[in-house]
């Protein structure tokens, strides 16, 4: 069967390696399989891609009539805008259940683990196909960018494992070195427009009927942001007014200190203090621990925004 397998749009890089991944996995499993992508990749992927040696997947954002595979999401607000009119024949993903329904019986891999990609690795192992050693690296650092080196809480025993075991195929003796040169990688944030940065790991989510949306840069030091702020927050106001957003969020997450800076252009803040059980000073507030959207961010807005 020709089939496309792509992952959400402003494609992080467990959205490209799974793409490439499962598409490898499939091929082999005597499947025709494309890998694409929804935009263009961040300049962490991009490391990665360059340094084991891969190509972009294409870039592709209409479906109609195609065989799909989805990586990475299951939300409407994520998936290509024609996904109604395309034949979804399988999902992997690690995220809450999304939206996204079909109207034919398909392939389900979903887990509560830290990274597609670890989906993908027991896939692997089922269908007894093995990994070559250049796939193996940008598996490994898909799992490594999605846990934050094992720090976020969405980590799972079965992530280590399967970096573990990926890390011995690619050969790479250090993986937190691996994962530490990655995250400097992802820290140079100079040079890049205030709009390239809030959406370079940017969601929308429906809220109640409200839209919210969500970006994150993970970075090894804030400080990066000092000179920034100002602009960043003019473009998330001018980001909420484009897409008659409730809210848009953006976290600063500082994954040495294991903390995130809060920013929030909200038309109600008290919502979002009571969200996160705190104060907002200059529309700003630190939470400390907090690294995971997913796990520690999304939950607590979705249960204050279902109350209004
Ligand atoms: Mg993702
Ligand atoms: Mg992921
Ligand atoms: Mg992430």
């Amino acid at each position: 069967m020709k089939m496309y397998v792509c992952g959400h749009i402003n494609p992080d890089s467990d959205s490209i390696c799974a793409a490439i991944s499962l598409a490898y996995l499939k091929t082999q499993l005597g499947d025709e399989a494309i890998p694409a992508k929804q935009g263009e990749i961040n300049p962490e992927t991009k490391f990665i891609l360059d340094k084991f040696g891969f190509d972009e997947p294409i870039l592709k954002t209409s479906y109609k009539d195609e065989n799909l595979y989805i990586v990475d999401y299951s939300d409407l607000a994520q998936a290509p805008k024609d996904i109604k009119d395309a034949n979804i024949i399988g999902i992997v993903d690690h995220h809450k259940l999304g939206d996204i329904t079909t109207t034919t019986p398909l392939e389900g891999w979903l887990r509560p683990v830290g990274c597609s990609n670890t989906i993908i690795k027991d896939m692997f192992d089922y269908y007894k196909v093995e990994i070559p050693k250049d796939l193996a690296g940008i598996m490994l650092c898909a799992i490594l960018s999605d846990t934050v080196i094992y720090k976020s809480p969405t980590c799972t025993k079965e992530d280590i494992k399967a970096t573990e075991e990926l890390a011995k195929i690619a050969g790479v003796k250090d993986i937190k070195a691996l994962g530490m040169e990655m995250f400097l990688v992802k820290s140079a944030v100079k040079g890049a427009t205030p709009r390239e940065l809030i959406t370079r790991d940017y969601k929308d989510f429906d809220m109640s009927g409200k839209k919210v949306g969500i970006g994150q840069l993970e970075v090894v030091d804030l400080s990066v942001f000092d000179d920034m702020i100002d602009d960043l927050f003019k473009d998330m106001k001018a980001l909420k007014e484009e897409g008659k957003r409730h809210t848009v969020l953006l976290l600063l997450t500082d994954i040495i200190n294991e903390g995130s800076k809060l920013l929030v252009v909200s038309d109600d803040k008290e919502t979002i203090e009571k969200a996160f059980g705190c104060k907002l000073e200059n529309s700003m507030a630190y939470l400390p621990g907090v690294l995971s959207r997913k796990k520690q961010v999304v939950p607590y807005l979705e249960k204050v925004f279902a109350t209004i």
